[in-house]
């Protein structure tokens, strides 16, 4: 028997953002009896948004509610969904270890990662007052909102020319700032973003403030600074999007799995299997180019079935109730 410091679980979802909630509804309905931690953000990333207008069947909901929903049908499906968060992971035998921050040490014969990825921020106080209120770091989900005024865009790299552009269908004019002199982006995403009629580029700045107004609140310029002559540069808009990078939250699991693209859980294409049998990533932790509900959620379902699989090719080996696989405890016989 499992003892009240130790839960043992044939399958452990860490996450609960939508890969993490879809995969527990379909591992419930395949009888895999889940257990699924929610770490220190439950409901993940769309709780910290308002209207989400691309999650299909729904032409607007909110964020917060989405989630609320796909808690109760994972837990309606049968999913244990414990309010903890990991703070270390062992893959190197199996069972799997994870041990909780509340104390509890969870083993499990398979493992599905869904700890997301989180976007990058600069780290302003004025940046953090209006966020949600001006500041995005997802054109996709916000962009809508911005229909003819004037956006700034904060970033060189591949997202940032892949908002700009994204953001050109809405806005009147697109300044990207970035504080080199160059650009990151692949070549081709860069020739897009020249000859667009509606893009400016500033060069060789940094945003050191977002200016706006507090009744209501809302964003209505930044400051932008020169990083060699320091001369500062005031440009208006409504919506300041900073796309300086995502940051997968794949530190559990570093120098455990392989990863890619700075950071992101490598997987087989078209699956979900990591470098590591019976490890298993979905969501934002793994896709480094879309980033959104539906293909988290979509993730999600495809690690079950992978890990669904993954269990029933185990069934020749016969497991104590301890976790501990027979093979290698023969006394526990
Ligand atoms: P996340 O939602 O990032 O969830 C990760 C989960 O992992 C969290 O529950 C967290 O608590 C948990 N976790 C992390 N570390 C641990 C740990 N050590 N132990 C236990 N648990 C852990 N997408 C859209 O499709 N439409 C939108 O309108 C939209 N709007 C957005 C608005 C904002 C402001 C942001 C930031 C993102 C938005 N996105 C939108 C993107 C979308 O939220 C993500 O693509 C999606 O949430 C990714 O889902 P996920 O399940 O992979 O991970
Ligand atoms: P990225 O390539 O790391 O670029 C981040 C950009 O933000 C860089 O230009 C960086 O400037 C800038 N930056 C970082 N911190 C900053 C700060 N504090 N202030 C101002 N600017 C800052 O990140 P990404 O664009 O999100 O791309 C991440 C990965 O995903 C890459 O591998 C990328 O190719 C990939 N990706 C691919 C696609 C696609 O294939 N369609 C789309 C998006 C992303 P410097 O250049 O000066 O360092």
């Amino acid at each position: 028997m499992s003892d009240a410091a130790t839960r043992h679980t044939r399958l452990l979802i860490i996450g609960s953002g939508p890969a993490g909630y879809t995969a527990g509804v379909y591992a419930s309905r395949a009888m895999l009896e889940p257990i699924l931690v929610q770490g220190i953000q439950p409901g993940g990333q769309l709780t910290i948004t308002t209207d989400v207008e691309n999650w299909p069947g729904d032409a607007s909901v909110m964020g917060p509610d989405l989630m609320v929903r796909m808690e109760a049908h994972a837990k309606e499906m049968g999913t244990e969904i414990i309010s903890d968060h990991v703070t270390s992971l062992d893959l190197s035998k199996r069972p799997f270890v994870a041990q909780g921050d509340s104390g509890t040490r969870y083993t499990a014969e398979a493992v599905i990662l869904a700890t997301g990825a989180q976007a990058k921020w600069l780290g302003l106080p004025s940046e953090e007052h209006f966020k949600g209120f001006g500041v995005s770091a997802c054109a996709t989900c916000d962009g809508f909102f911005y229909r003819g005024q004037e956006i700034v865009v904060i970033g060189g790299g591949n997202t940032a020319v892949e908002e700009a552009l994204f953001l050109t269908n809405f806005a009147s004019k697109v300044t990207l700032i970035h504080r080199r002199d160059s650009l990151r982006a692949e070549k081709i995403m860069q020739d897009r973003l020249f000859k667009h009629p509606k893009v400016e580029v500033l060069w060789n700045h940094t945003v050191e403030e977002v200016i706006g107004s507090e009744a209501p609140r809302g964003v209505e310029g930044v400051r932008a600074r020169h990083v060699e002559t320091g001369e500062i540069t005031e440009i208006p808009c409504k919506g300041f999007f900073v796309a300086i990078g995502h940051a997968p939250a794949s530190e559990l699991v570093k120098d455990q799995l392989e990863m890619h693209n700075g950071g992101y859980v490598k997987v087989e294409p078209g699956t979900t299997r990591t470098s590591v049998p019976g490890v298993f990533a979905a969501g934002d932790l793994t896709d480094h180019v879309y980033r959104q509900a539906v293909t988290s959620a979509g993730m999600g379902c495809m690690a079950a079935l992978d890990a669904e699989k993954f269990l029933a090719e185990q069934e020749g080996e016969p497991v104590t109730e301890a976790g501990a696989y027979a093979a290698e405890t023969p006394a526990a016989e």
